[in-house]
């Protein structure tokens, strides 16, 4: 093993190959951030770096597994104690904006904070946008087909990529940086690097779309009546939003009450901005380009549906320091949900209608399994997309009761068309429930795809599918 250590360092020059204690102080996963198991802890500075390093692994026959903002939620990143870790942490250029096609070329390594701001200043928007942008990447985002709050609008991050570069497991270089809205060129072959977590190749730049920054946000929290009404309001609003409306974000009313306790409330506002009781809660945003017209439509759209019966009652934000207040209540979650108490945190698609029965069915199943539990749910409503967080009181054994918490999340969602993970990926953790999802065929595809492109199976090994599992013709 020495020798191919000394191989990377002899390639990467000083400081770019990180060892023992070095290596242990690297995160070991989002909640984790220190204890990295890898045998080593490798930094290139360039694409070219990259593929070296990758050749260097592929000749060994060594697992890499990529990393780089460490935020992912499903442990696609895990590196056992016998693999490298490749960082593209270093790969973080922002390269040129071209205001006239509307494109940004950068490096994977990017944050998407800083993508975001590089885009503001030239009077542009870079859409995607999730509560841990500050350290999130364009290349984890593209591995993940990350989505976020304003999907709705926007679309996920498959959406936002136009071009990518990536480097396949035996360090072989393929530029794809298309940077046309229109190729019909064959295989579309970014689309191999996006959303499969770092399985079939290392992103190491990309060409990403960029849309008019908007010049007014139009806020508000809801509060509905019902289910029914929250489906509606939806429709409402985005009948009247002109195209603009770019958040729908749905609260049960648990997640709610723990979203505007007392305790996490900012001095000085109103608390909670609307009573706790009601059946939903919902943050509603526009993005337009005509703040005085959007305003008065923004009202109009709101009073209507207060005269429909659709809410409630709602509060709109008049300052951004109101925004962003508002925005805490569904941003914050971890903060939110802490005085949950040992939970598990999961992340399903479901069709609409189906998740009001969806998830008072899993409060039952919680309820009978931890009499102390809770269920509680928020999500990007419009997507399809809950975020669900089951609670269960006192553990008795946490990897067992997240076991089992996680049987009685996924399990219905098969009989309802929906999927184990709307946004946040399969990595390690979803892995066995993957076939709840996606046919023996789709599988057996998927796995095809994975063999032609990295035979002897060194990139980012064992995650999202059993190669071999899903190639037997008995599974
Ligand atoms: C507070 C918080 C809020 C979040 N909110 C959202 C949300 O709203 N929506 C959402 O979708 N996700 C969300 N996430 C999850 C996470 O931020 C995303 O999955 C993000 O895209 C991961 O990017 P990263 O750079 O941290 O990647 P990592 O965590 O470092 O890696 C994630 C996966 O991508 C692979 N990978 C990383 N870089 C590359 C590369 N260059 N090439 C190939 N493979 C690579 C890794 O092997 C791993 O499988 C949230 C996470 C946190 C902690």
């Amino acid at each position: 093993m020495g020798s191919l250590i000394d191989a990377l360092r002899a390639a990467l020059g000083p400081g770019a190959v990180l060892t023992g204690a070095d290596a242990r102080g690297r995160p070991a996963s989002a909640r984790e951030a220190t204890g990295c198991a890898a045998l080593a802890v490798v930094l290139p500075r360039s694409t070219a770096e990259v593929a070296r390093v990758l050749s260097l692994c592929h000749a060994a026959g060594h697992p890499v597994v990529p990393r780089a903002g460490m935020t992912g939620l499903v442990g696609g990143t895990v590196t056992g104690p016998g693999e490298i870790a490749l960082s593209l942490e270093r790969l973080s250029a922002i390269e040129g904006l071209d205001a006239t096609t509307g494109t940004l070329t950068v490096g994977a390594g990017a944050t998407i904070q800083s993508v975001q701001q590089h885009a503001a200043e030239h009077g542009l928007l870079f859409a995607l946008d999730l509560g841990s942008r500050g350290s999130a990447t364009v290349g984890g985002a593209i591995a993940t087909n990350a989505g976020g709050n304003k999907v709705i609008r926007y679309g996920m991050m498959r959406d936002l990529v136009l071009g990518v570069e990536a480097v396949l497991a035996d360090g072989t270089l393929v530029s794809s940086m298309n940077a046309m809205l229109k190729n019909n060129t064959g295989l579309d072959l970014k689309q191999l690097f996006i959303g499969t977590e770092g399985t079939l190749g290392i992103v190491t730049r990309a060409v990403l779309r960029l849309h008019p920054l908007p010049r007014a946000r139009h806020t508000a929290l809801a509060a509905l009546p019902g289910f029914d009404a929250m489906t509606g309001f939806l429709q409402a609003m985005r009948a009247e939003s002109n195209g603009t409306l770019s958040s729908f974000e749905a609260m049960w009313p648990a997640y709610y009450a723990l979203a505007t306790r007392l305790a996490t409330q900012p001095a000085g506002r109103p608390r909670p901005p609307l009573p706790h009781g009601a059946p939903f809660y919902v943050l509603v945003e526009w993005e337009g380009a005509d703040p005085d017209g959007d305003a008065g439509r923004f009202a109009t759209a709101l009073e209507r549906a207060l005269g429909r019966g659709l809410l409630l009652d709602a509060v709109v934000a008049r300052s951004e320091a109101e925004r962003a207040a508002l925005w805490a209540i569904r941003d914050e979650v971890s903060e939110h949900l802490r005085p949950l108490g040992p939970r598990t945190a999961f992340d399903v698609s479901l069709p609409i209608p189906a998740m009001p029965g969806y998830v008072d069915g899993l409060a039952r199943t919680v309820a009978a399994r931890w009499p102390e539990g809770a269920v509680v749910a928020f999500g990007h409503l419009g997507d399809g997309n809950l975020h669900v967080i089951v609670a269960t009181g006192a553990p008795v054994d946490g990897a067992e009761d997240g076991r089992a918490a996680a049987d009685l999340v996924y399990r219905p969602l098969a009989a309802l068309g929906g999927s184990v993970s709307a946004e946040h990926g399969i990595g390690l953790d979803r892995k066995a429930y993957l076939p709840l999802s996606r046919s023996a065929a789709e599988r057996r595809v998927m796995a095809l795809v994975k063999r032609a492109l990295d035979p002897a199976d060194t990139l980012n090994p064992g995650k999202v599918l059993d190669t071999a599992a899903a190639l037997d013709p008995a599974s």
